[in-house]
């Protein structure tokens, strides 16, 4: 009798033509969440398993497996051969010994002298004798023995059913350029497209020395979480020191916010570009901040040429976003006080709806592309 891991994939099967792809990127992913523990993955009859591993790493693979995303829903089962005797063994050791419960058995050999029904009922009853304060409840039990007879002579053995974090394999979906700030939303941000299938490329700014080095590692923090569910290797950063300089010296106070970031939206497409992403991601939730006004999102919007900015947080309330931040295990990172470099050179008074005509009459005064091209020179690649 040995532990295996049963996987349950979800919309996969949703996608015909494409469903060979989306099986090579799932079980890839699957091995790259694995990665250092010894395994071998396996198909059988729709679903997947994880078998030849340590019994006692059973816990941290189904800890790891709850991480990627296609993944339905996982059972750690015990494998027997497929005789009566053997069976019962295994649903002792997977059975609670008081309460109520149902025995569920499938067979995927047709050949198998009993039924389903037969089988269940057999199982149940040896429970019973040897479990004497069991009752069944067809019904509604407190729990479930289920019983799955393979085709290769053996059966899987299991009592519970471990959620999985659903959605798409990451990779089957494109490739995303997220902003990734220190604060709350971008993470989820994040979070939410890698789980329809896109892969996350982290990007973030920074006002170095105005912000500290603590601000960085803070954001490296949040990258390597968000990694556990992007599985990205690294964050990009960039410097817009030298952008908010100019822009303070020569521009209105009040539309520093709104000139920074369509630099920090003109570099995230350059680069995206350059990386072959097909889109902008950010934590933006419609009237959130000054910034996040539909005035403010056409500004930055306006200089992005030629890919889609996407906001999945648009409609969220924040606190529906700190939940998210939470499950996901971002939040407490998030909220440690830090220097975005968006709170560097901050006016009393920013514009809240500045007319695109002041705002590109303001920018004449600065050398756009001799910015750009410092930024980019700025860029750092850190890996996770
Ligand atoms: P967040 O919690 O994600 O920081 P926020 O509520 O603080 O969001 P803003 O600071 O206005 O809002 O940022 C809006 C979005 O712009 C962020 O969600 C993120 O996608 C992007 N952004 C802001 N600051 C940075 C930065 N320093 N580097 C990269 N992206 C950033
Ligand atoms: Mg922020």
């Amino acid at each position: 009798m040995k532990k295996v891991i049963i996987i349950r994939y979800a919309e996969m099967y949703l996608k015909g033509k494409n469903r060979g792809f989306f099986e090579q990127v799932f079980s890839t992913n699957i091995e790259r969440a694995l990665k250092g523990i010894r395994h071998e993955l396996h198909r059988y009859s729709g679903r997947y398993l994880v078998e030849g591993f340590d019994g006692a790493d059973a816990d941290e693979i189904v800890g790891r497996l709850k991480k990627v995303f296609g993944i339905h829903s996982m059972s750690i089962a015990l494998e027997t051969s497929n005789d009566l005797k053997s069976i019962f063994e295994a649903a002792k050791a997977v059975s609670r010994s008081s309460g109520t419960f149902k025995v569920e058995s499938h067979r995927a050999d047709k050949r198998y002298p009993l039924t389903s029904m037969e089988i269940s009922r057999e199982v149940g009853g040896m429970l019973l004798s040897q479990f004497p304060a069991l009752t069944v409840d067809v019904h509604n039990p407190s729990f479930y023995v289920y019983v799955d007879i393979r085709e290769n002579g053996t059966a899987l053995v299991f009592g519970e059913f471990f959620p999985g974090a659903d959605g798409m394999p990451v990779g089957t979906a494109g490739k995303g350029v997220l902003l990734i700030s220190g604060g709350i939303d971008s993470p989820v941000a994040g979070h939410m497209l890698a789980k329809r299938g896109m892969s996350v490329e982290c990007l973030h700014f920074h006002s170095y020395p105005y912000t500290n080095l603590q601000a960085k590692e803070k954001v490296i923090e949040l990258a390597k979480i968000l990694s556990g569910y992007t599985l990205g290797k690294t964050l990009y950063t960039v410097s817009v020191t030298h952008i908010q300089e100019a822009i303070h010296e020569k521009c209105a106070p009040e539309l520093m916010v709104t000139l920074l970031r369509r630099f920090m939206f003109r570099i995230a497409e350059k680069f995206a570009l350059r990386i072959k992403a097909q889109c902008l991601i950010t934590g933006e939730s419609l009237g959130q901040v000054a910034s996040q006004t539909i005035e403010g999102m056409t500004s930055s919007n306006s200089v992005v040429e030629k890919l889609p900015v996407l906001r999945p947080l648009v409609g969220f309330d924040k606190n529906e976003i700190i939940e998210r931040a939470v499950k996901i295990g971002t939040y407490d990172i998030s909220i440690q006080p830090y220097e975005d470099c968006c709170t560097v050179f901050l006016p009393d008074y920013p514009a809240i709806r500045p007319a695109l005509k002041d705002i590109v009459e303001e920018e004449q005064k600065l050398d756009i592309p001799a910015l750009l091209d410092e930024a980019f020179a700025s860029i750092e690649k850190i890996e996770l």
